[in-house]
């Protein structure tokens, strides 16, 4: 076991409206009160100040699930930092597999990103993962490594501690497939190493790496059990109370 304290975040991509939105978070206040981990709700921009205002206070953070690579300016259709910072966000999740795959972010401009976030003083929550293909061809261990060395780059050593990572197999993420706790953990042993190498093995001790591929109240224990998984990214069983509290205060 390490020391490193729990981190449970949920992803609520492109759902819910303002007043579902609000539903959520008021009973997630009210069933992770006395929860000992650290805990994240991410609603769609939409719904960021109706659920900032339910959290505000509370053991939840506020995160965003993107933001645009630059401050401001003609960027039809995009979200700033200041834009976010406005509303309370404290965390952004960054290199989601969506925005990698199907709206082609490469490494490049999810790093712009990365660094523009830690500059106006954001948690970052990285992610990165292979695609199943990747996997097949013995490939996951170099993918996630080039995601982590691209999307750090030029990341100071003191900003670091602002950087979560969360180890998300894009074959896992919404199938309903989850990678056992043995193959997740060789990965996330596999960035802790490389952040070793970058940063030292102090940083790399204390870096949280999240889990995230279909988490449910059945596996979280298992996974959250290893060594290196310091806690979960979680998208479909982050919806609804019932099934994100257990993940969240997993035994
Ligand atoms: C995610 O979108 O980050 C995710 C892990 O989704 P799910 O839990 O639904 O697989």
């Amino acid at each position: 076991m390490s020391n490193r304290p729990y981190y449970i975040a949920g992803n609520w991509k492109m759902h819910k409206t303002r007043a579902e939105a609000a539903d959520l978070a008021k009973a997630l206040v009210a069933q992770l009160k006395d929860g000992k981990h650290t805990y994240l709700a991410a609603p769609s921009f939409t719904a960021l100040e109706t659920v900032g205002a339910i959290i505000k206070g509370t053991n939840i953070r506020l995160g965003a699930q993107d933001c645009a690579c630059e401050e401001q300016g003609a960027h039809t259709g995009e979200v700033s930092v200041l834009q976010l910072k406005d509303l309370g966000v404290q965390t952004i999740i960054l290199g989601h597999s969506e925005r990698r795959h199907t709206y082609q972010e490469d490494d490049a401009l999810i790093n712009k990103k990365v660094k523009l976030a830690l500059q106006h003083g954001f948690e970052v929550i990285l992610c990165v993962g292979e695609q199943l293909s990747e996997r097949e061809a013995g490939k996951a261990e170099a993918v996630c490594e080039t995601q982590t060395v691209k999307g750090l780059e030029g990341v100071s050593p003191a900003d670091l501690s602002r950087i979560v990572i969360a180890y998300e197999p894009v074959w896992a993420i919404g199938t309903g497939k989850t990678a056992t706790p043995e193959d997740a953990d060789v990965i996330h042993a596999h960035i802790r190493k490389v952040i070793g190498r970058l940063y030292g093995g102090g940083a790399a001790e204390k870096l949280i790496i999240q889990y995230g591929g279909s988490v449910k109240p059945e596996n979280a224990a298992q996974l959250m059990a290893k060594e290196n998984i310091d806690g979960a990214l979680v998208g479909g069983a982050a919806l609804k109370a019932e099934t994100f509290v257990p993940i969240a205060l997993f035994a």
